[in-house]
């Protein structure tokens, strides 16, 4: 079957401690060796891999794939091919489908399309709620037997604390982890972006960082009361990564996560690239080249909002200093005619698949915030734990999953070349530092940059 050596790399595996050049040798599927000199067996492909990263496959689970019934947006075939253009090699699809992912044979329709259709590895959550309708409890156990890998309601926030308390209760019980999109809706109403400047400047309506901070609580509190596993999704604002790190010091089962437009962005990018570049944007992309947008545009439209510069710090520090755990990119493709309407009305999202990795890259370990094995852990090891999945390492024998990468690569993310059914990112035409070279799923090529890289 397919073998291949990858020779010379510099080999960064966290689960296993080691950052050095060495050899990786891939066979019939599996990771057969990782040292120096490695020969090839007769037969056996090599890839010259000198001067570039070799990274365990990466993982993204906060993804969007919209199948079944939002295949306008995207499907299957397509997000897991933006997955592996973005260097992901697994990814964990959310529930808010159409139907939801609330019942076992919504579950077997995905893993079989995923199987026959998916170029990288489908990992697939279930809801908390019947239809994420936060009226009644959907049937964990069963959702657990057909193979999913956790719950959530994302995009939806159950609101019923005494219905959430028994989710959690279930969950632990079947060791499913719970993650949670922490929005209170009494608090957020129908805000559209960041309490703050921007949104009275613009007369746009607000959603406060207290309707995030106030969930977060709410999980701090059930994850002591419960014992299970909570993960907090797409932090945004500085209450919510201090509530977590005061939390986990005290022992609590409480995680979190990040995404690039958050640690990117501000909330000054939704009164135009003017104001953004000459505002919050000054720090950013030293050098290169300043792409603009206008006022209300719709692809700086997310949920959670991007909020302000000192928001953006705070998710930083705590990527930094370990309270958030995990990055992801919380994948959320639109059509070009959804989201080409008036602010109020867009859908909330963007697509993230293929950009996260370098925007991690230039605001973490580019800026010294964070060491490269630091920032491979939060896309590898850390959400491998988080969901038990048997993946993230390169320890000998573990899946030829596999991702490379040349740190340093500056490019520049064009529209066109995006895999992805749906073009709502914001960030076409910025030059970005970081580049995929091979994506390598079970020993199979997705994706080769073929003018990168070379088989010698
Ligand atoms: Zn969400």
């Amino acid at each position: 079957m397919n073998s291949l050596l990858l020779t010379g790399g510099r080999v960064v595996d966290p689960a296993n401690h080691l950052d050095s050049v060495a050899d990786v040798l891939l066979r019939d599927g599996k990771v057969a060796a990782v040292g120096k000199n490695l020969s090839a067996p007769a037969g056996v492909e090599k890839f010259d891999v000198r001067g570039k990263v070799v990274s365990p496959g990466l993982i993204d689970l906060h993804v969007h794939l919209r199948e079944p019934g939002q295949t306008a947006k995207e499907n299957i075939a397509t997000g897991t091919a933006a997955a592996a253009r973005g260097g992901f090699t697994s990814v964990v699809c959310m529930p808010n489908t159409s139907p939801s992912i609330d019942n076992a044979g919504t579950v077997a329709l995905i893993q079989e399309r995923a199987k026959n259709e998916g170029l990288v590895n489908v990992f697939i959550t279930g809801a908390i709620s019947k239809g994420i309708a936060g009226e009644e409890l959907a049937p964990i156990g069963g959702l657990k037997k057909a193979g999913i890998v956790a719950i959530t309601d994302d995009g939806h926030c159950v609101q019923n604390n005494d219905l959430m308390r028994r989710a959690c209760e279930y969950a632990k019980m079947f060791g499913l982890p719970v993650m949670d999109h922490c929005q209170d809706y009494s608090l957020v109403t129908d805000g559209v972006m960041h309490e703050g400047y921007w949104n009275v400047a613009l007369g746009l309506r607000g959603w406060p960082s207290a309707g995030e901070e106030m969930i977060v609580a709410r999980n701090i509190l059930l994850a002591e009361l419960t014992g299970a596993k909570i993960h907090c999704q797409h932090l945004s604002a500085a209450g919510s990564v201090a509530l977590i790190r005061e939390a986990k010091k005290r022992g609590v089962s409480i995680s979190g996560e990040a995404c690039p437009h958050h640690f990117t962005l501000t909330d000054a990018a939704v009164a135009g690239s003017e104001k953004f570049w000459s505002d919050d944007g000054k720090q950013l992309l030293r050098g290169a080249n300043r792409p603009s947008w206008p006022a209300y545009d719709t692809h700086f439209k997310m949920n959670p909002p991007l909020r302000s510069a000192r928001d953006r710090e705070a998710i930083l520090e705590g990527l930094a200093d370990g309270t958030i755990e995990i990055l992801c990119s919380d994948h959320a493709p639109h059509c070009d005619y959804e989201k080409e309407v008036e602010f109020d009305y867009a859908p909330f999202g963007i697509t993230g698949l293929e950009t996260e990795l370098a925007l991690s890259l230039m605001q973490l370990v580019h800026t010294k915030r964070l060491s490269l094995p630091d920032m491979i852990a939060k896309f590898t090891v850390n959400p491998a734990r988080l969901l038990n999945l048997n993946k993230g390492t390169l320890g000998v024998g573990a899946d030829a999953d596999v991702t490379v990468f040349d740190p340093e690569h500056e490019w520049v993310f064009e529209r066109e070349h995006s895999a992805s059914k749906s073009k709502n990112n914001p960030f076409f035409g910025w030059t970005l530092k970081g580049k995929v070279l091979a994506t390598i799923v079970g020993g199979r090529r997705v994706f080769v940059e073929q003018a990168e890289l070379a088989a010698v």
